[in-house]
């Protein structure tokens, strides 16, 4: 099962993730990334190259 936990210390909100990302796991809530929809990460780690601030802790990336 993937994993993703996103370090809010890092995270900036630019939504480069967001648009990135093919399957929508992610929206911007609060001022902070958040994967809503992990059960439909197809493990392309496209949100691990984007992300400027290496905020993004993936299981499979
Ligand atoms: S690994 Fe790919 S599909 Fe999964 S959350 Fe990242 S960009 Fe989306
Ligand atoms: S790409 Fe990185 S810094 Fe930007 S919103 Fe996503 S997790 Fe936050």
């Amino acid at each position: 099962m993937v994993e993703i936990v996103i370090n809010k210390d890092k995270c900036d909100a630019c939504g480069e993730c967001v648009d990135v990302c093919p399957s929508g796991v992610y929206e911007i809530k609060d001022e902070k990334a958040e994967p809503i929809n992990i059960e439909d990460c197809v493990e392309c780690c496209a949100c691990i190259d984007v992300c400027p601030n290496g905020a993004i802790e993936h299981s499979s990336c």
